[in-house]
């Protein structure tokens, strides 16, 4: 059998790699148009900033491993510029020679990838300006901050290789302006979480510009021209707005593709051609939870189909199937992590048919370690679950700890699990590592709640939209209210509360507020068993201060 590859990274490699150990006659060669095959592109916005210091650790096998391990005909600095698929041939051209010359196959694997989208605008072929995705691109970031020393540069597009990016410039030393043309940054967040990444980028002195677009680059390269007419002074501009998938070779060649230029596969990772095969960046995937079609650029489904065309490739293993992606990623945005697995609420939003309006919302704020024990920080966990219990989607933000809790939030999705799964999922605890209710738990146990009725939650903009209608109390402690309180809110603290709630007219409707959402449900679970109807301000003041 003889298969060849198209791409040489992510999903490339991998894939040779596991057909070698699954076929140890077959010949397999690879074609990579760049000079380097399996490099680390995740790696490359830390090398930038010094994080990562030796650049040869980018290269997690080079030609020669490849080689050595695997038996694979490497051709690197070679492009595959034609398929013709009614005769199961590639056309190849040797990048450095010009050369050109045909490759026969008995199975072809693509694995393209993406390339970042840069619109046709005024400046952007200047010196300065640059776009990040491979070593090349790299290395001219990299000597041009050596030899220019700049000072100040423009970040457009806040998705994460953009926020790495901000934070790897300053970490630089160079002062970082994001413009973002949503109104908010990290796409796969809902607003209200994006906003704690918001409020650290700018603790952190970026200049964050939200739902400014950049129109042009003028005055070569040093002014960056906004759409709201506003221009912005720069010595250099990275453009981080999107990927497309690289899919010009398949639909030259006849392969079937989506609208937004993805080739369409089966569960298998077959074209529309029962030769050819395609996985990573340059696929259409299945939504894991709507079973909709979509595309999800990530690292890790591209290393996953990868391995699991390999047995559909060879006939002689049971097929694999490759389940569906759920998007789940994660992005250090300098002290903080920020993470999502599933459905957030923008897409339940646009999805009428399945889940709109037929949603709800968990919002806690537990600590990654046990509260007594040093080191502890706060994380935000919004969970989103469906009214048949089972979870849709979950996002993090905190410092520590939210790896471990956005990846069992996955596993446990990956498992068709509910909210009952969580609150009773037993993780491993000691105080240096979590608290007896692990904060997976923790979102657990609120989303019960909410789901059985024991708590009403209440987002601060409804609150906001009818101030009229609600009285808002906040139960903290008197010393507590000094730091900062909600205005209009009326202080009863929850110790004295069962003293003091006869003073209220029960026919009001009253919302109650802690610190971050413990001490209102307490307290709503008191209002509502004398009578009262209450709820509970989602996340309490901390989300209160987060979102305003
Ligand atoms: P790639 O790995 O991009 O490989 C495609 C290869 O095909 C390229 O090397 C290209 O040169 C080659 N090629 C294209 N056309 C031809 C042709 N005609 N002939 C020969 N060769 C060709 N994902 C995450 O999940 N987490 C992260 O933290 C993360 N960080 C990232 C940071 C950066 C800076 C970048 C650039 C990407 C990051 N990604 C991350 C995305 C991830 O790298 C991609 O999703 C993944 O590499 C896709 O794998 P792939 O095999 O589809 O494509």
């Amino acid at each position: 059998m003889k298969i060849v590859i198209i791409g040489g990274v992510a999903g490339g490699a991998t894939a040779a790699a596991r057909l070698r150990r699954l076929d140890e006659k077959a010949e397999i060669i690879l074609f990579e148009k760049g000079a380097y095959v399996s490099f680390a592109n995740c790696g490359l916005p830390y090398y930038i900033g010094g994080e990562i210091m030796s650049r040869d650790a980018l290269f997690v096998s080079t030609k020669e491993t490849i080689t050595a391990k695997y038996n694979v005909d490497i051709r690197d600095r070679t492009e595959v510029i034609k398929i013709d698929k009614d005769n199961k041939k590639v056309l190849a051209k040797d990048i450095e020679t010009g050369k050109t010359y045909e490759e026969n196959y008995d199975k072809l694997i693509i694995s393209t990838g993406s390339s970042p989208f840069v619109p046709d605008f005024e400046g952007k072929d200047f010196d300065n300006v640059f776009t990040l995705w491979t070593i090349p691109d790299t290395d001219r970031i990299y000597n041009f901050i050596k030899n220019n020393a700049p000072k100040k540069a423009v970040v457009v597009g806040g998705g994460f290789i953009g926020l790495e990016m901000v934070e790897n410039l300053s970490r630089r030393g160079i002062a970082v302006t994001l413009v973002e043309k949503m109104n908010q940054v990290m796409p796969p967040l809902d607003k209200d979480m994006a906003k704690l990444a918001e409020n650290h980028l700018v603790a952190k002195n970026v200049n964050l510009m939200l739902e400014k677009g950049l129109v042009k680059i003028t005055s070569n390269g040093k002014n960056v021209v906004l759409d709201d007419g506003s221009t912005i002074e720069t010595d250099m501009v990275i453009l981080s707005i999107g990927v497309r998938p690289n899919s010009s070779l398949a639909k030259d060649s006849g392969l079937k593709l989506n609208q937004r230029g993805g080739i369409i596969v089966d569960e298998f990772g077959q074209t529309s051609d029962s030769d050819i095969y395609a996985v990573g960046d340059v696929i259409e995937v299945e939504n894991y939870l709507t079973r909709g079609k979509t595309m999800i650029p990530l690292a890790g489904p591209a290393n996953k189909q990868g391995r699991a065309v390999c047995a559909n490739v060879l006939d002689s293993y049971n097929k694999e199937a490759y389940k569906g992606t759920m998007g789940t990623s994660i992005a250090k945005i300098f002290d903080i992590t920020v993470a999502s697995t599933g459905l957030n609420e923008k897409m339940l939003n646009a999805n009428g048919k399945i889940y709109k309006k037929d949603y709800f919302i968990s919002l806690v704020h537990p600590m990654s370690q046990a509260g007594y024990y040093p080191g502890g920080l706060p994380m935000t966990i919004k969970l989103i679950f469906a009214s048949n219990k089972k979870i849709l989607g979950a996002q993090i933000v905190g410092y520590t700890g939210v790896d471990k809790r956005i990846d069992t939030i996955a596993t446990s999705i990956h498992y068709g699990g509910d909210i009952y799964d969580l609150s009773q999922l037993e993780l491993a605890y000691a105080p240096p590592y979590s608290s007896a209710k692990d904060p997976v738990n923790f979102a657990g146990f609120a989303a019960c709640n909410i789901y059985e009725g024991l708590s009403s939650p209440m987002r601060y903009e409804e609150y906001l939209k009818n101030t009229d209608k609600y009285v808002l109390i906040d139960v903290r402690e008197k010393m507590e209210i000094m730091a900062g309180k909600i205005e209009g809110s009326i202080n009863m603290p929850l110790t004295t509360l069962r003293e003091t709630i006869n003073t209220l007219d029960k026919n009001k409707e009253y919302v109650l507020q802690c610190a971050v959402g413990l001490r209102g449900y307490i307290a709503e679970r008191i209002f509502k068993q004398n009578g009262f109807t209450a709820f509970n301000l989602l996340g309490g003041y901390r989300t209160y201060c987060d979102i305003t």
